[in-house]
């Protein structure tokens, strides 16, 4: 059995489709686009691509897509200062701030700036007031990634109410979400973490694997039961080319793109997943673009809402 790959870029694509006539509407309606503002601290070349990457989105579906930049020497009290401009101003309906943050702006700075983002401008979903809600099932602003993944699933016809799902990680932007999200959906979800014994077997008992850990190729065959959907959420550079061909065996494309370019990006699962699971999100190409697609919804969303009040 070869699994059916789950094309997050095509579905990203098509939702653009939707979206963008949308946007165009509340243009016409309102008399100015809806406007996302993206805040960027310091030097970061992963964050760069990110951060130009949603630009680029935003502006293909008609926002006004504004990039705030800091510098590596900022303060928190500036980038605080910022968020609060940003806050009050009437352009801007949605406002992310691009983690990481520099280290110098202290351990608790990504709470803080959290803490400081207007709740009906937070399209990152992260502030506690929207995180409370998610909790409640309540209507909100939700992140992004864990947002992606249910429209997937929803589109591809696959059935949540019911199944086991398990998520392999309990980060606040992907593994805590998705269970709720999951959970609300009335599948029965079990999260998984580093300190969880015997992982591989309580993965098996999944219809639904959420893999979202940073640790490439950390789920095999052995974590998978036959025909479940899996959905890799990780991305991790390989640049080590013995590591790159227990991915891919000699004269397969991807590793003839490593040895041109000296790395290459991996999920958190094993491509041999693939003759096990019955559907699985590739990488990249899967969890990547919905997460940017649905941070153009998000922004429309809160642009709508602000609009109406
Ligand atoms: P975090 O580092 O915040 O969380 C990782 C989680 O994985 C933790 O809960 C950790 O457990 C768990 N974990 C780590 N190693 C293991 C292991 N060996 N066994 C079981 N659990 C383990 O990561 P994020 O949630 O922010 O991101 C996860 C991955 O998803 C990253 O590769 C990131 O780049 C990617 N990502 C991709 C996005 C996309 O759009 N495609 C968006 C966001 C993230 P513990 O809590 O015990 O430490």
């Amino acid at each position: 059995m070869s699994a059916r790959i789950l094309d997050g870029q095509a579905l990203a694509g098509r939702l653009r489709e939707e979206i963008t006539p949308q946007v165009a509407e509340f243009a016409r309606r309102h008399g100015r686009p809806p406007g996302l503002a993206i805040v960027l601290v310091g030097q970061n070349a992963a964050s760069e691509i990110y951060v130009r990457n949603k630009l680029k989105a935003g502006r293909d579906v008609g926002f006004r897509p504004d990039l705030e930049r800091l510098p590596e020497t900022a303060s928190l009290a500036d980038l605080l200062a910022l968020v609060a401009r940003l806050n009050g101003s009437a352009v801007h309906d949605g406002i992310l701030v691009q983690s990481p943050l520099p280290k110098g702006l202290g351990g608790d700075a990504a709470s803080r700036v959290f803490d400081a983002i207007a709740p009906e401008k937070d399209v990152d979903g992260f502030t506690p007031g929207n995180v409370g809600r998610l909790v409640q099932g309540r209507p909100t602003l939700v992140p992004c990634t864990p947002l992606g993944i249910i429209e997937l699933l929803t589109r591809e016809g696959i059935p949540v109410a019911g199944r086991r799902a398990c998520i392999i990680g309990r980060s606040e932007i992907v593994g805590k979400p998705m269970a709720l999200l999951l959970l609300q959906r009335d599948a029965t979800v079990t999260i998984c973490h580093s300190k969880t014994p015997d992982l591989a077997a309580v993965c098996r008992e999944a219809d639904i694997l959420v893999a979202a850990t940073g640790r490439a190729g950390l789920v095999t065959k052995a974590f998978v039961k036959p025909g479940a959907t899996v959905v890799d959420v990780g991305m991790n550079t390989i640049t080590d080319l013995a590591v790159a061909m227990q991915w891919f065996p000699e004269g397969h494309p991807r590793l003839a793109r490593f040895h041109e370019r000296g790395s290459m990006l991996v999920g958190d699962v094993h491509p041999d997943v693939a003759d096990v699971a019955g559907a699985l999100t590739p990488v990249p190409g899967g969890v990547g673009p919905l997460t940017i697609a649905m941070l153009m919804m998000n922004t429309l969303r809160a642009a709508r809402a602000r609009a109406a009040t």
